[in-house]
């Protein structure tokens, strides 16, 4: 059944509008009596019948709302670091089929793209991209993506555990750091394509963050934080 996330609810109904009701109408061709699924985008679900179709919105009524059984207990935040042209789209794409919570734009020392003023502008683009990967994934909410942070002002505090995926650490893999129960509000930093400096990796561990080996193999940026995240939700059941 197709999914749509709702702001508009009511007791018995929600509203579809704006680019979703295009999707409803013009791509799948719904039609007053179809059902459909909603999502509250903070992680409730229910199943509804359109019962009225206007230009502007679709008047869904509502079953009873329950928590959406796709949404991971646990919550990963991902700091990535500004990868080349085009790959964070496909990061927060992935990252969203595979659960990721939220994602924030990371700008570490060897970043080869700089942020730039139009960054404001590709983070609008870029939650549009989480949107449409969350509602095409099935996920009960839209994983949030966060203003730009430099790498070393980053806030861990918010955080139960953090690991940093880095190349250099050849002793500790994921895997066995994990054994130490990381707790539900788990934040991941991966690099950019020239990797983190040692200084980096020191002043997040200072902090309490774990680093972490993915592996004998050298992942590309666009590749270590989806790893990271389908290898943990799977240690963790989800
Ligand atoms: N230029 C670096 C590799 C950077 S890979 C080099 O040649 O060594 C980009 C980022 O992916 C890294 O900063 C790290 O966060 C992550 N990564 C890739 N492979 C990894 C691995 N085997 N273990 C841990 N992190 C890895």
């Amino acid at each position: 059944m197709n999914r749509f996330f709702v702001n508009d609810i009511g007791p018995d109904w929600a509203v579809i509008e704006g680019e979703d009701l295009k999707h409803l109408v013009s791509v799948l061709r719904l039609r007053k009596g179809d059902h459909v699924m909603l999502s509250d985008g903070r992680g409730s679900e229910c199943e509804g019948e359109i019962e009225h179709l206007e230009p502007g919105k679709a008047r869904v009524k509502t079953g009873p709302w329950r928590p959406c059984l796709s949404e991971p207990h646990h919550k990963l935040t991902l700091f990535q670091c500004l990868p080349k042209a085009g790959k964070m789209e496909t990061i927060i794409q992935k990252g969203t089929e595979l659960g990721m919570n939220a994602l924030v734009p990371t700008l570490s020392a060897r970043c080869v793209v700089q942020p730039g003023r139009d960054f404001d502008k590709k983070l609008q683009r870029y939650r549009k991209v989480a949107q449409e990967a969350a509602m095409q994934s099935h996920r009960g909410l839209v994983p949030e993506v966060l203003p730009l942070v430099e790498l070393k002002k980053a806030d861990l505090s918010i955080f139960d555990t953090v690991y940093v995926a880095y190349e250099g650490e050849k002793e500790q893999s994921l895997k066995r750091v994990m054994a130490d129960r990381p707790g539900r509000r788990i934040a991941l930093f991966v690099g950019p394509e020239g990797g983190f400096e040692a200084d980096e990796v020191a002043a997040l561990t200072e902090k309490g963050a774990k680093a972490v080996s993915l592996g004998p193999r050298i992942l590309r940026t666009e590749t270590a934080g989806m790893a990271m995240c389908a290898e943990i939700l799977f240690e963790l059941g989800e």
